[in-house]
């Protein structure tokens, strides 16, 4: 039976027109299954060379190296702007994902004076409950939090029962980190607008996995990071998207020289530039920057649709093993079933999910763990092959089967 599992991936394989991506990216040890790029993405090979030849202009060229270094972040902006569905000129990559949550969530609220409520949900990513109960708590603000069920993803319903006149922002995941399942963009930014309230958007878990249509929407605003399905490199920076209307009709709270029009003038007083440069705050971090960009190129080479296309398959492929091997070990899907309802990650609950990802990685595959009793498997589309699918869910039964991962510890410590 295991065959046949295995002749389908095979198959599959040689007919997936995104195969050739594999040969980009740097495979140092091709034994090892890599399932966690939604957490950090793979070494691709251009970045290697890049990097290199960014280092050398800093060598030979020095402070001369600005010239073109300070392109960078409006060069890997309109990149990413195609990845996600936006115009050139919509987008910059900027500070952290975190920052530039801040950043634009300050923005939309004082483009929305009077209204004294903040919408998000209680699944929502740490960072982003965070920092908006900071800025609630920092300008006497209700952070009203909706109630979601963590496997299914966002409920419209419960989003739209939560938005009156009230409301200044409403800021979601697009998808989610947990069960990587897909909110209704469109619809919750439609209903946000109903109300007029604005809405940010944080899109680190779909920007290069699944089609985002930010014009198409209507988007206000959104952030993500581009270490993730964007293989831009440990802590490379984030990016942020302001809608073209909307660039000088907020303001950011952080007024630094890189958003000031003639930043060389150095003048008595700030008068931010007229797009989307504006959003910047400091000098840019020029090598991690490179990286993003090299990283961002490679998937607006390979195009998103077909990227989200492959994710579906793998991820189908992927729930297909879970039924047939795993459900019958004590696993259950914590992701939707309907593969357009899902990014490129597939979510498992076992009762003892933090020693199965100590015992699967000792046995030479990359998960990560999610509290409480979450086994996260990425299969970024670019790099993952069916048969790497393949070879990770048969360790997976084996180890579990075999209770390979019972003298694991059972109380997660460090980072998961
Ligand atoms: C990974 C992730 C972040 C990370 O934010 P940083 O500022 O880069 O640490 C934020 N939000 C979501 C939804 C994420 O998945």
């Amino acid at each position: 039976m295991g065959d046949t599992h295995l002749d389908r991936a095979v198959r599959l394989d040689r007919a997936d027109r995104l195969a050739g991506y594999r040969d980009r990216f740097v495979i140092a040890d091709p034994a090892l299954v890599y399932l966690d790029g939604n957490s950090l993405g793979r070494l691709p090979v251009a970045t290697r060379e890049r990097l290199r030849a960014v280092v050398d202009t800093w060598g030979t060229e020095l402070i001369g190296g600005w010239d073109r270094w300070i392109e960078v972040n409006r060069a890997a902006g309109d990149v990413l702007a195609g990845i996600v569905g936006a115009a050139a000129g919509e987008v910059i990559l900027a500070d952290s994902t975190s920052v530039n949550l801040y950043k634009l969530a300050c923005a939309a609220l004082a483009a929305r004076p009077g209204r004294t409520v903040i919408v998000t949900d209680d699944d929502n990513f740490p960072t982003d409950r965070y920092v908006l109960a900071g800025i609630a708590a920092d300008r006497g603000l209700t952070l009203r939090m909706v109630g979601t069920d963590p496997d299914r993803g966002i409920d419209p319903a419960a989003v739209t029962a939560a938005l009156d006149g009230d409301v200044a922002l409403l800021c979601l995941s697009h998808v989610s980190y947990r069960s990587g399942a897909v909110a209704d963009l469109p619809a919750l930014t439609a209903a946000a607008h109903e109300v007029g309230a604005l809405v940010l958007w944080d899109l680190c878990h779909s920007a290069g996995a699944v089609p985002v249509g930010l014009t198409a929407a209507g988007a206000d605003l959104a952030v993500g990071c581009t270490y993730k399905y964007l293989n831009g490199g440990p802590g490379a920076p984030a990016f942020l998207y302001v809608r073209a209307d909307l660039q000088t009709v907020v303001r950011q709270p952080i007024w630094g020289w890189f958003g000031q029009s003639g930043q060389f003038a150095m003048g008595p007083s700030y008068d931010p530039l007229p797009d989307i440069r504006r959003f910047l705050v400091g000098t840019p971090p020029v090598l991690a920057a490179y990286a993003a960009l090299e990283g961002a190129r490679l998937t607006a080479e390979a195009g998103v649709e077909a990227i989200a296309a492959k994710g579906r398959a793998l991820t189908g492929y992927a729930v297909d093993l879970v039924d047939a091997w795993l459900a019958p070990l004590g696993f259950r899907l914590a992701s939707p079933r309907d593969p357009c309802r899902r990014g490129a990650h597939v979510t498992l609950h076992h009762p003892q999910a933090w020693q199965v990802c100590q015992a699967l990685k000792a046995a030479g595959v990359i998960p990560d763990f999610r509290a409480p009793d979450r086994l996260r498997l990425g299969m970024a589309p670019l790099y993952t092959r069916f048969v790497d699918v393949h070879s990770g869910l048969s360790r997976l039964r084996d180890v579990v089967g075999a209770g390979a991962h019972e003298p694991y510890p059972s109380v997660p410590a460090g980072i998961t």
